[in-house]
């Protein structure tokens, strides 16, 4: 009796004590914890080209990629805290052909089209030593970290960063860039414009990414790569280990109580959807053949499986390599249209890189042409083609205020509709009538040998000028000087 008394008054006690510290806990705000948190181990470097990734015979595509910057990243997603929290070491390249005294890095969650979203760095490391970022811009998404000694062309750093970012919560959200991404060095330096006249903001090159995802185990999780692997914990939290080969871009959906099914094209297509079934499955079945079309025509999609997430969708899409999102809310006209779109940008963006701040016409214009010779060419047929399709086109084509060059920048423009009607009206109007000059065969030839040039690297206008002008009879000179404002 005694002593079960004195266990009982242990208890208690222990219980206050208990009570003291997760009060204290509570107190604390969450971005402070971030170092308490137990992420997963970061993942094993071998990882980065592990095959999983690829379609049977194309695993060699990442290997370009392991002499340059890659990534390597454990992420939680914490709903109870409302924080992803994350550790990403970068194994940084400098291939920029000239000595670095820092490095810039995009926290694109920071970019104003997420609202309050907000990425905080908590700690970043340079060769194992702590250093010290510089944030440069108003919205927070370009992030300088000084070097202690500057490294020359062709020498390797590795940067460790601890950071979270916020959640934007309830039943379905997805997260892109979720990690500190090296930014583009070109002939004009560092790339860090905050673009927001447009759809597409986040301008990435193509790197090799290793992940250690820990999310609740009740969400359906997905994301840009392959399942390596997946351990469910005690906790009720599953941990993914993911490789994506090559790729422009990293996002992470978390996803409760959709539907999911599984249909076959050129790779496995795995749909994740939310509302009518029966609106899934048919913009699946315009997948299918819209993959097919374009995989047989302009170059092998390189990886294991494609991703097709089904939902209502306000801006009609949006592309990531190896997984789009497609709106289910309009009709079967438009789903069509849209789901042909996205399909397409699988290798007008993902496989053939552009510039999307500067040229975006190389991905947009070239999705809406290479879309309309897929319904010219399979068993959609002419008539839909300009009947159905091109409609679409033209809605935007109607709407140029003021005639610019095709290959005109996204700052450039005075405002979204300035630039949609030229990129996604004149741009593609533009290509037809130069397929119609070419002849359609030598344009979807030339289309082909762009999209194997370019290979998963950024393309360049007089790099698709010149694939075109090789497959034409005719000079194609003055109509890309007049219409798309280039002379190669
Ligand atoms: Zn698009």
């Amino acid at each position: 009796m005694k002593l079960t008394l004195k266990k009982g008054r242990e208890v208690r006690l222990l219980a206050l004590i208990l009570f003291v510290i997760t009060t204290a806990i509570g107190l604390i705000p969450p971005t402070a914890m971030a170092q308490s948190v137990s992420l997963p181990p970061l993942p094993d470097p071998a990882l980065l080209t592990d095959p999983v990734f690829a379609r049977p015979g194309y695993a060699q595509v990442a290997l370009p990629f392991a002499g340059r910057t890659r990534y390597l990243l454990s992420v939680e997603i914490n709903p109870a805290q409302g924080l992803l929290y994350g550790r990403a070491r970068v194994l940084f390249v400098n291939r920029t052909g000239g000595t670095l005294s820092s490095v810039i890095f995009r926290l694109y969650p920071n970019h104003p089209v997420h609202g309050n979203r907000q990425m905080k760095i908590n700690s970043v490391q340079v060769n194992g030593a702590a250093a010290a970022g510089n944030v440069l811009d108003p919205e927070g998404t370009v992030y300088e970290v000084p070097l202690s000694s500057a490294i020359p062309s062709g020498s390797g750093v590795t940067f460790d960063f601890e950071y979270t970012i916020s959640l934007p919560g309830g039943s379905f959200y997805y997260l892109s860039e979720p990690l500190p991404l090296v930014a583009v060095y070109d002939y004009s330096g560092w790339r860090q414009e905050v673009a927001t006249k447009g759809l597409d903001y986040a301008y990435n090159e193509s790197a090799l990414f290793a992940v250690n995802l820990r999310a609740p185990t009740e969400a359906q999780t997905r994301f840009v790569g392959a399942l390596k692997g997946a351990v469910d914990n005690l906790d009720g939290t599953t941990t993914y280990t993911i490789v994506t080969g090559p790729v422009r871009n990293f996002v992470i959906i978390q996803a409760r109580g959709w539907g999911s099914f599984e249909l076959n094209a050129a790779v496995p297509i795995h749909v994740l959807y939310s509302g009518d079934l029966s609106v899934a499955q048919q913009i699946g079945e315009i997948a299918v053949n819209a993959f097919n079309y374009f995989d047989a025509n302009f170059g092998a999609y390189p990886y294991a499986a494609f991703d097709l997430v089904v939902m209502r969708f306000p801006s009609g899409g949006e592309e990531y390599p190896s997984l789009v999102f497609v709106n289910n809310a309009e009709g079967f006209r438009y789903r069509r249209f849209i789901t042909a779109h996205e399909v397409a940008h699988q290798w007008f963006y993902g496989i053939a890189g552009n510039d999307i701040l500067r040229n975006a016409w190389l991905d947009e214009s070239l999705v809406q042409v290479a879309s309309y010779l897929m319904y010219l060419k399979t068993q959609y047929g002419s008539v839909n083609a300009a009947e159905e399709y091109w409609t679409h086109v033209m809605t935007w084509y109607n709407r140029i205020q003021v005639v610019r060059p095709i290959n005109t920048a996204l700052e450039d423009f005075t405002d979204f509709a300035d630039y949609m009607s030229t990129i996604y009206g004149g741009g593609a109007v533009f290509m037809r009538e130069l397929a119609e000059t070419m002849g359609v065969d030598a344009f979807i030839a030339g289309l082909g040998d762009y999209v194997r040039a370019v290979n998963l690297e950024i393309g360049s206008p007089c790099g698709f000028y010149f694939a075109m002008q090789n497959r034409a009879t005719v000079d194609l000179r003055s109509m890309f000087r007049d219409r798309v404002g280039i002379t190669c």
